[in-house]
């Protein structure tokens, strides 16, 4: 499996810098589970850890060990709709994977008349990033951003794939499980809670199905200094 070991990795604002032994750019799920496979073949203690834009202000991303980073997990996924509930509404669920970024999800959402429910002050994130972070913005009546994943597909120790949703989750068990055996289907709360802000310790997040809205238009006003409008 192909890697670099002297890319030096520093956050946005170069705060937390740091050298890992391997910098992996995996572009599918598979390689993803190999990453983790091999570092637990070795006895010391080999940790992975991926990164998103790199733009969090805390250190959250540094590992001396094994990084994988989202280069080549930008693109947006078949839905499936085979292994999906049929009273799911299908024309707002994407599924993208973990490093797309949100200025690139926005283009994608757009150029179908489509949005986000809600949005943070910036754009250069990842949907993997905003939602380890409960990246939010200021908005009463919308939560963080990770509030639009319905679905995980996770790699974790052992090199298991999982697909982690909330209870009632919008995957057809059985159909979902006839077509991919292999990937253990968990549609449980805690779990759901749990990856969804992980701070990136539970499982390298591979793709996501998201719910999306139609798109709106926002609305600003100025008040003059008498306070009117
Ligand atoms: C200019 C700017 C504006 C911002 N505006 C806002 C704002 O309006 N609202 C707000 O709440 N925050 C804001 N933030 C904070 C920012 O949204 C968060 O720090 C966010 O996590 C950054 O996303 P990232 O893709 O850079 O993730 P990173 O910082 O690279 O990573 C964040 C965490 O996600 C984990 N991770 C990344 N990819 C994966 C993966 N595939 N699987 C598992 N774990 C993964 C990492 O290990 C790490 O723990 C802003 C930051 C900047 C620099």
């Amino acid at each position: 499996m192909h890697y670099n070991s002297d890319i030096e990795w520093s956050n946005h604002i170069g705060e937390y810098g740091h050298t890992p032994d391997r910098t992996f750019y995996p572009a599918t799920w598979d390689e993803i589970t190999n990453i983790i496979t091999l570092a637990e073949s070795f006895e010391n203690n080999i940790k992975v850890r991926a990164s998103g834009s790199g733009h969090s202000w805390s250190p959250v991303c540094p590992t001396p060990n094994f990084m994988i980073m989202p280069d080549k997990l930008r693109k947006e996924l078949p839905l499936e709709p085979d292994t999906l509930n049929q009273n799911n509404n299908l024309t707002n669920l994407v599924r993208i994977q973990s490093g797309m970024r949100i200025r690139e999800l926005n283009q994608l959402l757009d150029n179908r008349n489509k949005a986000l429910k809600v949005l943070g002050g910036f754009d250069g994130q990842t949907i993997a990033g905003v939602c380890q972070t409960s990246t939010h913005g200021s908005v009463i009546n919308a939560g963080p951003l990770y509030e639009c994943i319905l679905s995980y597909d996770v790699a974790g120790s052992g090199g298991k794939k999982y697909r982690i949703e909330p209870k009632n989750g919008i995957t057809d068990v059985i159909r979902f499980q006839e077509k991919y055996p292999e990937v253990i289907l968990v549609q449980d709360d805690d779990w759901y809670n749990a990856i969804s802000v992980g701070i990136g310790t539970l499982g390298i997040i591979y793709s996501v199905i998201i719910e999306v809205t139609d798109a709106f238009y926002l609305k600003e006003e100025h008040k003059n200094q008498t306070g009117l409008m």
